[in-house]
Protein backbone atom coordinates (compact mmCIF):
# COMPACT_ATOMS: atom_id res chain seq x y z
CA UNK A 1 0.00 0.00 0.00
CA UNK A 2 1.32 3.55 -0.85
CA UNK A 3 2.50 5.87 1.68
CA UNK A 4 0.77 8.78 0.83
CA UNK A 5 -2.39 8.51 -0.15
CA UNK A 6 -4.96 10.65 -2.62
CA UNK A 7 -7.00 13.23 -0.93
CA UNK A 8 -9.71 11.18 -1.68
CA UNK A 9 -8.55 7.58 -0.47
CA UNK A 10 -11.72 5.30 0.41
CA UNK A 11 -11.57 4.96 4.79
CA UNK A 12 -10.71 1.18 3.67
CA UNK A 13 -8.04 2.51 2.11
CA UNK A 14 -6.55 5.10 5.15
CA UNK A 15 -7.55 1.83 7.39
CA UNK A 16 -4.33 1.10 10.12
CA UNK A 17 -4.49 -2.31 12.16
CA UNK A 18 -5.09 -1.11 15.79
CA UNK A 19 -5.74 2.63 14.89
CA UNK A 20 -8.54 3.87 17.37
CA UNK A 21 -10.50 6.99 18.38
CA UNK A 22 -12.04 7.01 21.94
CA UNK A 23 -11.93 3.69 23.46
CA UNK A 24 -14.91 1.85 25.08
CA UNK A 25 -14.85 -1.31 26.69
CA UNK A 26 -15.40 -4.02 24.33
CA UNK A 27 -19.10 -4.67 23.41
CA UNK A 28 -18.46 -8.52 23.84
CA UNK A 29 -17.94 -8.32 27.60
CA UNK A 30 -21.85 -6.91 27.91
CA UNK A 31 -23.00 -8.52 24.67
CA UNK A 32 -24.02 -11.89 26.04
CA UNK A 33 -26.61 -10.18 28.66
CA UNK A 34 -28.84 -8.99 25.90
CA UNK A 35 -28.26 -11.22 23.02
CA UNK A 36 -28.39 -14.95 22.72
CA UNK A 37 -25.15 -16.43 22.19
CA UNK A 38 -26.59 -17.65 18.29
CA UNK A 39 -26.64 -14.03 17.65
CA UNK A 40 -22.95 -13.38 18.28
CA UNK A 41 -20.24 -12.92 15.67
CA UNK A 42 -17.42 -14.91 16.00
CA UNK A 43 -15.16 -12.41 13.98
CA UNK A 44 -14.71 -8.66 13.86
CA UNK A 45 -16.52 -7.18 11.12
CA UNK A 46 -14.25 -5.44 8.46
CA UNK A 47 -14.47 -1.65 9.34
CA UNK A 48 -12.06 0.49 8.73
CA UNK A 49 -9.50 1.07 11.73
CA UNK A 50 -9.14 5.00 11.82
CA UNK A 51 -8.26 8.17 14.75
CA UNK A 52 -11.32 9.99 15.44
CA UNK A 53 -9.61 12.91 13.67
CA UNK A 54 -9.80 10.95 10.58
CA UNK A 55 -12.77 10.08 11.07
CA UNK A 56 -14.51 13.69 11.20
CA UNK A 57 -12.29 14.58 8.16
CA UNK A 58 -13.59 11.72 6.41
CA UNK A 59 -17.07 12.96 6.91
CA UNK A 60 -16.35 16.41 6.52
CA UNK A 61 -14.96 15.67 3.37
CA UNK A 62 -17.88 13.66 2.25
CA UNK A 63 -20.36 16.02 3.20
CA UNK A 64 -18.18 18.39 1.29
CA UNK A 65 -19.18 16.44 -2.08
CA UNK A 66 -22.43 16.63 -1.62
CA UNK A 67 -23.55 19.95 -4.13
CA UNK A 68 -26.64 21.66 -1.94
CA UNK A 69 -28.07 25.06 -1.93
CA UNK A 70 -26.15 26.26 0.76
CA UNK A 71 -23.35 26.30 -1.09
CA UNK A 72 -24.57 27.18 -4.53
CA UNK A 73 -26.71 28.26 -7.53
CA UNK A 74 -29.82 25.49 -8.17
CA UNK A 75 -31.65 26.63 -11.18
CA UNK A 76 -33.86 23.43 -11.20
CA UNK A 77 -37.18 24.33 -12.74
CA UNK A 78 -40.39 22.97 -10.89
CA UNK A 79 -38.56 21.79 -7.97
CA UNK A 80 -38.21 25.69 -6.16
CA UNK A 81 -34.84 25.20 -4.31
CA UNK A 82 -34.90 28.55 -2.51
CA UNK A 83 -33.33 30.11 0.72
CA UNK A 84 -34.70 29.07 3.53
CA UNK A 85 -34.42 30.85 6.53
CA UNK A 86 -31.74 29.11 9.34
CA UNK A 87 -34.14 31.45 11.81
CA UNK A 88 -36.90 29.49 10.72
CA UNK A 89 -34.94 25.58 11.78
CA UNK A 90 -33.76 27.38 15.08
CA UNK A 91 -37.49 28.12 16.35
CA UNK A 92 -38.53 24.64 14.86
CA UNK A 93 -35.99 23.19 17.00
CA UNK A 94 -37.44 24.67 19.80
CA UNK A 95 -37.87 22.14 22.79
CA UNK A 96 -41.31 22.72 22.98
CA UNK A 97 -42.22 21.97 19.85
CA UNK A 98 -39.69 19.56 19.03
CA UNK A 99 -40.63 17.31 22.31
CA UNK A 100 -43.90 17.02 21.16
CA UNK A 101 -45.07 13.88 21.62
CA UNK A 102 -47.68 12.43 19.23
CA UNK A 103 -49.95 11.26 22.11
CA UNK A 104 -49.36 14.17 24.90
CA UNK A 105 -52.84 15.12 25.51
CA UNK A 106 -54.21 18.46 24.14
CA UNK A 107 -53.88 20.35 27.36
CA UNK A 108 -50.03 19.90 27.19
CA UNK A 109 -49.49 20.84 23.25
CA UNK A 110 -51.62 23.85 23.14
CA UNK A 111 -48.90 25.87 21.60
CA UNK A 112 -48.34 23.41 19.06
CA UNK A 113 -52.08 23.25 17.97
CA UNK A 114 -52.67 26.70 18.25
CA UNK A 115 -49.67 26.90 15.38
CA UNK A 116 -50.74 24.65 13.14
CA UNK A 117 -54.48 26.37 13.48
CA UNK A 118 -52.81 29.90 12.65
CA UNK A 119 -50.44 28.04 9.76
CA UNK A 120 -54.91 27.06 8.65
CA UNK A 121 -55.88 30.38 8.79
CA UNK A 122 -53.29 32.09 6.88
CA UNK A 123 -53.82 29.48 4.33
CA UNK A 124 -57.01 30.06 3.92
CA UNK A 125 -56.25 33.63 3.88
CA UNK A 126 -53.92 33.58 1.10
CA UNK A 127 -55.81 31.17 -1.27
CA UNK A 128 -59.64 32.61 -0.12
CA UNK A 129 -60.14 29.08 0.24
CA UNK A 130 -62.70 28.11 3.36
CA UNK A 131 -60.46 24.69 5.19
CA UNK A 132 -57.37 23.38 5.20
CA UNK A 133 -55.96 19.82 5.87
CA UNK A 134 -52.30 19.77 6.69
CA UNK A 135 -51.71 16.25 7.18
CA UNK A 136 -50.58 15.40 3.61
CA UNK A 137 -46.99 14.74 4.07
CA UNK A 138 -45.44 16.37 0.56
CA UNK A 139 -47.14 17.30 -2.90
CA UNK A 140 -47.92 14.06 -4.66
CA UNK A 141 -49.56 13.37 -1.08
CA UNK A 142 -51.40 16.45 -1.41
CA UNK A 143 -52.54 15.33 -4.69
CA UNK A 144 -54.10 12.07 -3.21
CA UNK A 145 -55.92 13.54 -0.80
CA UNK A 146 -57.25 16.27 -3.03
CA UNK A 147 -58.58 12.89 -5.50
CA UNK A 148 -60.24 11.05 -2.74
CA UNK A 149 -62.01 14.07 -1.14
CA UNK A 150 -63.28 14.81 -4.50
CA UNK A 151 -64.03 11.11 -4.44
CA UNK A 152 -65.66 11.76 -1.32
CA UNK A 153 -67.64 14.26 -2.41
CA UNK A 154 -69.11 12.34 -5.61
CA UNK A 155 -69.92 9.45 -3.64
CA UNK A 156 -71.88 11.52 -0.73
CA UNK A 157 -73.87 13.27 -3.90
CA UNK A 158 -74.42 8.98 -5.20
CA UNK A 159 -72.61 10.54 -8.26
CA UNK A 160 -71.00 7.20 -8.85
CA UNK A 161 -70.40 7.61 -12.74
CA UNK A 162 -67.86 9.89 -12.88
CA UNK A 163 -64.57 7.55 -13.42
CA UNK A 164 -62.30 9.96 -15.21
CA UNK A 165 -59.96 12.68 -14.45
CA UNK A 166 -59.18 15.35 -16.91
CA UNK A 167 -55.03 16.42 -17.03
CA UNK A 168 -53.66 18.14 -19.52
CA UNK A 169 -50.03 17.26 -20.44
CA UNK A 170 -48.36 20.33 -19.29
CA UNK A 171 -49.27 18.92 -15.83
CA UNK A 172 -46.84 17.65 -13.57
CA UNK A 173 -46.41 14.32 -13.76
CA UNK A 174 -47.45 13.37 -10.49
CA UNK A 175 -50.99 14.89 -11.61
CA UNK A 176 -51.62 11.42 -14.10
CA UNK A 177 -49.85 9.15 -11.43
CA UNK A 178 -52.33 10.58 -8.48
CA UNK A 179 -55.67 9.86 -10.60
CA UNK A 180 -54.31 6.54 -11.44
CA UNK A 181 -53.51 5.46 -8.03
CA UNK A 182 -56.76 6.54 -7.11
CA UNK A 183 -58.23 4.39 -9.64
CA UNK A 184 -59.64 7.15 -11.98
CA UNK A 185 -58.73 6.45 -15.83
CA UNK A 186 -56.68 9.66 -16.98
CA UNK A 187 -57.68 11.45 -19.40
CA UNK A 188 -54.91 13.31 -21.12
CA UNK A 189 -55.24 16.80 -23.09
CA UNK A 190 -52.93 18.14 -25.65
CA UNK A 191 -52.08 21.54 -25.28
CA UNK A 192 -52.70 24.42 -27.27
CA UNK A 193 -50.08 25.62 -29.36
CA UNK A 194 -49.28 28.68 -26.78
CA UNK A 195 -48.64 26.09 -24.43
CA UNK A 196 -51.74 26.76 -22.62
CA UNK A 197 -55.19 24.76 -22.01
CA UNK A 198 -56.92 23.83 -25.95
CA UNK A 199 -60.28 24.70 -24.37
CA UNK A 200 -61.63 22.91 -27.31
CA UNK A 201 -59.82 19.44 -26.30
CA UNK A 202 -61.43 20.26 -22.95
CA UNK A 203 -64.81 20.45 -24.10
CA UNK A 204 -64.44 17.70 -25.92
CA UNK A 205 -62.52 15.39 -22.83
CA UNK A 206 -65.60 17.04 -20.59
CA UNK A 207 -68.67 14.21 -19.73
CA UNK A 208 -70.51 13.30 -17.05
CA UNK A 209 -67.94 11.01 -16.43
CA UNK A 210 -65.62 13.50 -15.56
CA UNK A 211 -64.99 13.95 -11.49
CA UNK A 212 -61.90 15.69 -11.71
CA UNK A 213 -59.94 18.06 -14.00
CA UNK A 214 -56.41 18.69 -12.42
CA UNK A 215 -54.89 21.85 -13.92
CA UNK A 216 -51.43 22.33 -12.25
CA UNK A 217 -51.05 26.29 -12.43
CA UNK A 218 -48.63 27.93 -13.14
CA UNK A 219 -47.99 25.04 -15.65
CA UNK A 220 -44.93 22.85 -16.17
CA UNK A 221 -44.16 25.24 -19.03
CA UNK A 222 -44.16 28.04 -16.78
CA UNK A 223 -47.24 29.97 -17.96
CA UNK A 224 -50.28 30.79 -16.47
CA UNK A 225 -53.63 30.04 -17.52
CA UNK A 226 -54.93 33.05 -18.96
CA UNK A 227 -58.72 32.21 -19.43
CA UNK A 228 -58.98 30.40 -16.00
CA UNK A 229 -62.49 31.61 -15.16
CA UNK A 230 -63.58 30.08 -18.30
CA UNK A 231 -61.95 26.83 -17.99
CA UNK A 232 -63.53 26.61 -14.59
CA UNK A 233 -66.73 27.37 -15.62
CA UNK A 234 -66.77 24.42 -18.76
CA UNK A 235 -65.92 22.16 -15.63
CA UNK A 236 -68.05 22.99 -13.06
CA UNK A 237 -70.94 22.92 -15.73
CA UNK A 238 -69.77 19.32 -16.46
CA UNK A 239 -70.77 18.46 -12.74
CA UNK A 240 -66.88 18.16 -11.73
CA UNK A 241 -64.47 19.28 -9.57
CA UNK A 242 -61.63 21.50 -10.57
CA UNK A 243 -58.14 21.16 -8.60
CA UNK A 244 -55.31 23.21 -8.94
CA UNK A 245 -51.93 21.86 -8.26
CA UNK A 246 -50.07 24.87 -6.22
CA UNK A 247 -46.94 23.50 -5.91
CA UNK A 248 -45.51 26.83 -7.08
CA UNK A 249 -48.13 28.99 -5.45
CA UNK A 250 -44.76 31.17 -5.25
CA UNK A 251 -45.62 32.30 -8.58
CA UNK A 252 -48.68 33.83 -8.12
CA UNK A 253 -48.79 34.25 -3.94
CA UNK A 254 -49.95 37.89 -3.56
CA UNK A 255 -51.35 38.13 -6.96
CA UNK A 256 -54.41 36.18 -7.19
CA UNK A 257 -56.77 33.67 -4.89
CA UNK A 258 -57.14 30.26 -6.11
CA UNK A 259 -60.74 30.53 -5.10
CA UNK A 260 -60.95 33.38 -7.31
CA UNK A 261 -59.89 31.15 -10.11
CA UNK A 262 -62.53 29.00 -9.32
CA UNK A 263 -60.60 25.92 -7.29
CA UNK A 264 -62.72 23.75 -5.59
CA UNK A 265 -59.87 21.59 -4.61
CA UNK A 266 -55.64 22.73 -3.68
CA UNK A 267 -52.52 21.88 -2.94
CA UNK A 268 -49.88 23.90 -1.46
CA UNK A 269 -45.95 22.92 -1.47
CA UNK A 270 -44.81 24.14 2.13
CA UNK A 271 -41.42 22.92 1.05
CA UNK A 272 -41.05 24.57 -2.44
CA UNK A 273 -43.56 27.99 -1.86
CA UNK A 274 -42.92 28.57 1.79
CA UNK A 275 -39.29 27.93 2.73
CA UNK A 276 -39.03 24.73 4.02
CA UNK A 277 -36.24 23.10 3.03
CA UNK A 278 -36.28 20.16 0.73
CA UNK A 279 -34.21 17.68 -1.83
CA UNK A 280 -33.00 14.49 -0.29
CA UNK A 281 -36.25 13.00 0.50
CA UNK A 282 -36.64 15.43 3.54
CA UNK A 283 -39.85 15.68 4.97
CA UNK A 284 -42.44 18.05 3.07
CA UNK A 285 -45.93 19.09 3.63
CA UNK A 286 -48.55 19.28 1.05
CA UNK A 287 -51.59 21.38 2.80
CA UNK A 288 -54.85 20.84 1.09
CA UNK A 289 -57.58 23.08 0.81
CA UNK A 290 -60.90 23.41 -0.21
CA UNK A 291 -63.70 25.43 -1.26
CA UNK A 292 -67.15 25.24 1.13
CA UNK A 293 -69.07 22.60 -0.65
CA UNK A 294 -66.11 20.05 -0.98
CA UNK A 295 -64.62 21.33 2.42
CA UNK A 296 -66.59 18.67 4.84
CA UNK A 297 -64.75 16.14 3.17
CA UNK A 298 -61.34 17.00 3.74
CA UNK A 299 -59.53 14.52 5.61
CA UNK A 300 -59.90 14.55 9.61
CA UNK A 301 -59.22 15.52 12.22
CA UNK A 302 -58.07 18.98 11.75
CA UNK A 303 -57.36 21.36 14.48
CA UNK A 304 -60.18 23.37 16.08
CA UNK A 305 -60.64 26.10 17.87
CA UNK A 306 -63.50 25.38 20.61
CA UNK A 307 -63.84 27.52 23.84
CA UNK A 308 -60.67 29.23 24.08
CA UNK A 309 -59.20 25.89 23.48
CA UNK A 310 -57.55 24.12 20.71
CA UNK A 311 -58.73 20.31 19.94
CA UNK A 312 -58.16 17.41 17.42
CA UNK A 313 -61.50 16.33 18.34
CA UNK A 314 -63.84 18.31 16.16
CA UNK A 315 -66.78 16.19 14.16
CA UNK A 316 -66.35 15.58 10.66
CA UNK A 317 -68.92 13.20 9.75
CA UNK A 318 -68.95 13.31 5.84
CA UNK A 319 -64.65 13.25 6.68
CA UNK A 320 -62.42 11.07 4.32
CA UNK A 321 -60.60 9.80 7.08
CA UNK A 322 -57.01 10.04 7.64
CA UNK A 323 -54.41 10.53 5.21
CA UNK A 324 -51.34 10.80 7.64
CA UNK A 325 -50.82 10.15 11.51
CA UNK A 326 -50.76 12.71 14.12
CA UNK A 327 -50.38 16.39 13.02
CA UNK A 328 -48.78 15.60 9.99
CA UNK A 329 -45.13 16.76 9.09
CA UNK A 330 -45.48 19.53 11.88
CA UNK A 331 -41.95 21.02 11.81
CA UNK A 332 -42.38 21.86 7.91
CA UNK A 333 -45.41 23.43 8.84
CA UNK A 334 -44.31 25.62 11.72
CA UNK A 335 -41.51 26.74 9.14
CA UNK A 336 -44.34 27.88 6.56
CA UNK A 337 -46.46 29.10 9.28
CA UNK A 338 -43.01 31.26 10.25
CA UNK A 339 -42.81 32.39 6.08
CA UNK A 340 -46.39 33.79 6.10
CA UNK A 341 -46.40 35.31 9.34
CA UNK A 342 -42.82 37.39 8.06
CA UNK A 343 -44.32 37.51 5.05
CA UNK A 344 -47.73 38.73 5.52
CA UNK A 345 -49.52 41.58 3.36
CA UNK A 346 -47.49 43.88 0.81
CA UNK A 347 -44.51 41.64 0.89
CA UNK A 348 -46.06 38.36 -0.07
CA UNK A 349 -47.04 40.38 -3.32
CA UNK A 350 -42.97 40.40 -4.13
CA UNK A 351 -42.37 37.11 -3.26
CA UNK A 352 -44.18 36.35 -6.67
CA UNK A 353 -43.22 39.74 -8.26
CA UNK A 354 -39.49 38.28 -7.70
CA UNK A 355 -40.05 34.96 -8.67
CA UNK A 356 -41.57 36.06 -12.20
CA UNK A 357 -39.06 38.64 -12.41
CA UNK A 358 -35.73 36.38 -12.14
CA UNK A 359 -37.49 34.02 -14.51
CA UNK A 360 -37.88 36.79 -17.47
CA UNK A 361 -34.38 38.02 -16.61
CA UNK A 362 -32.98 34.80 -17.85
CA UNK A 363 -35.16 34.10 -20.42
CA UNK A 364 -34.94 37.63 -21.79
CA UNK A 365 -30.65 37.50 -21.24
CA UNK A 366 -30.48 34.55 -23.23
CA UNK A 367 -32.73 35.08 -26.36
CA UNK A 368 -30.91 34.43 -29.43
CA UNK A 369 -28.63 32.15 -27.80
CA UNK A 370 -30.74 29.62 -26.16
CA UNK A 371 -34.39 30.69 -26.70
CA UNK A 372 -37.81 29.88 -24.63
CA UNK A 373 -39.47 27.52 -26.15
CA UNK A 374 -42.83 29.43 -26.36
CA UNK A 375 -41.62 33.09 -26.46
CA UNK A 376 -43.79 35.14 -24.05
CA UNK A 377 -43.87 36.37 -20.74
CA UNK A 378 -43.41 33.53 -18.51
CA UNK A 379 -43.86 32.93 -14.61
CA UNK A 380 -41.50 31.56 -11.94
CA UNK A 381 -39.67 29.63 -14.47
CA UNK A 382 -38.60 29.67 -17.96
CA UNK A 383 -38.16 26.81 -20.66
CA UNK A 384 -35.46 26.99 -22.97
CA UNK A 385 -34.23 24.23 -25.63
CA UNK A 386 -31.70 23.67 -28.33
CA UNK A 387 -32.00 22.52 -31.43
CA UNK A 388 -29.19 19.98 -32.32
CA UNK A 389 -29.55 20.68 -35.78
CA UNK A 390 -28.28 24.15 -35.58
CA UNK A 391 -26.01 23.70 -32.38
CA UNK A 392 -23.91 21.20 -34.17
CA UNK A 393 -24.99 18.19 -32.84
CA UNK A 394 -24.85 19.60 -29.50
CA UNK A 395 -27.83 18.10 -26.99
CA UNK A 396 -29.80 19.73 -23.56
CA UNK A 397 -27.71 16.92 -21.93
CA UNK A 398 -24.46 18.41 -22.90
CA UNK A 399 -25.23 21.58 -22.11
CA UNK A 400 -26.34 20.55 -18.66
CA UNK A 401 -23.12 18.42 -18.28
CA UNK A 402 -20.63 21.18 -19.47
CA UNK A 403 -22.75 23.49 -16.96
CA UNK A 404 -21.15 21.42 -14.34
CA UNK A 405 -17.90 22.45 -15.08
CA UNK A 406 -18.78 26.41 -14.73
CA UNK A 407 -19.65 25.29 -10.95
CA UNK A 408 -23.81 25.59 -11.82
CA UNK A 409 -26.08 22.78 -10.78
CA UNK A 410 -28.16 21.68 -14.39
CA UNK A 411 -31.85 22.98 -14.82
CA UNK A 412 -34.06 19.95 -14.88
CA UNK A 413 -34.09 19.05 -18.27
CA UNK A 414 -36.20 16.83 -20.68
CA UNK A 415 -38.99 18.01 -18.64
CA UNK A 416 -41.65 19.07 -19.42
CA UNK A 417 -42.11 16.38 -22.04
CA UNK A 418 -44.20 18.63 -24.74
CA UNK A 419 -40.59 20.53 -25.14
CA UNK A 420 -37.78 18.65 -27.34
CA UNK A 421 -34.97 19.34 -25.68
CA UNK A 422 -36.06 20.81 -23.05
CA UNK A 423 -34.27 22.74 -20.42
CA UNK A 424 -36.27 24.57 -17.13
CA UNK A 425 -35.26 27.09 -15.27
CA UNK A 426 -36.15 28.23 -12.11
CA UNK A 427 -33.86 30.87 -10.43
CA UNK A 428 -36.53 31.72 -7.80
CA UNK A 429 -37.49 34.99 -5.72
CA UNK A 430 -34.60 34.65 -3.68
CA UNK A 431 -31.32 34.87 -5.66
CA UNK A 432 -29.82 38.38 -6.99
CA UNK A 433 -28.93 39.73 -10.14
CA UNK A 434 -25.25 38.99 -9.42
CA UNK A 435 -26.28 35.39 -9.17
CA UNK A 436 -28.49 35.39 -12.30
CA UNK A 437 -25.25 37.42 -14.38
CA UNK A 438 -23.28 34.65 -13.11
CA UNK A 439 -25.48 31.87 -14.74
CA UNK A 440 -26.04 33.49 -17.91
CA UNK A 441 -22.54 34.19 -18.57
CA UNK A 442 -22.17 30.59 -18.38
CA UNK A 443 -24.55 29.45 -20.58
CA UNK A 444 -23.23 32.05 -22.60
CA UNK A 445 -19.84 31.01 -22.68
CA UNK A 446 -21.29 27.20 -23.66
CA UNK A 447 -22.97 29.03 -26.23
CA UNK A 448 -19.92 30.08 -27.93
CA UNK A 449 -18.05 26.79 -26.82
CA UNK A 450 -20.86 25.44 -28.86
CA UNK A 451 -20.15 27.40 -32.17
CA UNK A 452 -16.32 27.38 -32.39
CA UNK A 453 -15.61 23.87 -30.00
CA UNK A 454 -18.92 21.68 -29.82
CA UNK A 455 -16.58 18.43 -28.89
CA UNK A 456 -15.81 19.84 -25.65
CA UNK A 457 -19.43 20.50 -24.44
CA UNK A 458 -19.92 16.82 -25.61
CA UNK A 459 -17.05 15.43 -23.71
CA UNK A 460 -18.09 16.92 -20.61
CA UNK A 461 -17.57 17.41 -17.83
CA UNK A 462 -13.95 17.97 -17.54
CA UNK A 463 -13.93 18.72 -13.77
CA UNK A 464 -15.82 16.12 -11.75
CA UNK A 465 -14.34 13.36 -9.88
CA UNK A 466 -17.06 11.13 -12.47
CA UNK A 467 -16.85 11.80 -15.96
CA UNK A 468 -19.50 10.88 -18.47
CA UNK A 469 -20.21 7.17 -18.80
CA UNK A 470 -19.66 5.67 -22.19
CA UNK A 471 -23.69 5.25 -22.53
CA UNK A 472 -23.41 2.37 -25.52
CA UNK A 473 -20.94 0.38 -23.62
CA UNK A 474 -23.50 0.46 -20.35
CA UNK A 475 -26.25 -0.43 -22.53
CA UNK A 476 -24.67 -2.95 -24.66
CA UNK A 477 -22.11 -4.69 -22.02
CA UNK A 478 -23.55 -4.09 -18.64
CA UNK A 479 -20.94 -4.59 -15.84
CA UNK A 480 -23.45 -5.08 -12.86
CA UNK A 481 -20.60 -6.34 -10.71
CA UNK A 482 -18.18 -3.71 -8.44
C1 LIG B 1 -42.94 19.28 -7.03
C2 LIG B 1 -44.25 19.24 -7.65
C3 LIG B 1 -45.19 18.25 -7.30
C4 LIG B 1 -44.87 17.11 -6.36
O1 LIG B 1 -44.55 17.54 -5.07
P1 LIG B 1 -43.72 16.57 -4.09
O2 LIG B 1 -43.68 17.30 -2.80
O3 LIG B 1 -42.39 16.38 -4.71
O4 LIG B 1 -44.49 15.29 -3.98
C5 LIG B 1 -46.43 18.30 -7.90
N1 LIG B 1 -46.75 19.25 -8.79
C6 LIG B 1 -45.88 20.22 -9.15
C7 LIG B 1 -46.29 21.27 -10.13
C8 LIG B 1 -44.60 20.25 -8.60
O5 LIG B 1 -43.74 21.20 -8.97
Amino acid sequence: MKTVLPHNALSLEKSRPGRRGVRFEPVQKHAPAYLPEAYLRKTAPKLPELSEFETVRHFTRLSELNYCLDGEFYPLGSCTMKYNPKAYDVLSALPGFSNVHPLAPESSVQGTLEMLYNFQELLKKVTGLAAFTLQPAAGAHGELTGILTARAYHDARKDFNRTEVIVPDTAHGTNPATAHMAGYTVVNIKSAPDGRVDKEALRQALSAKTAVVMLTVPNTVGLFETDIREIADMVHKAGALFYLDGANFNALAGLVKPADMGADLMHLNVHKSFAAPHGGGGPGAGPVGAAAHVAPFLPKPMVELKNGKYTLSGKMPKSLGKMKAFFGNAAVCLRGYCYLRQFDGSTFRQIAENAILNANYVRAALKGKFNAFFDCVCMHECVLSVNPAETNGVHTSDIAKRLLDYGFYAPTIYFPLIVPEAMMVEPTETESKQMMDAFVEAMEQIYAEIQTEPQTVKDAPHSQCVCRIDEVSAAREPNLRW
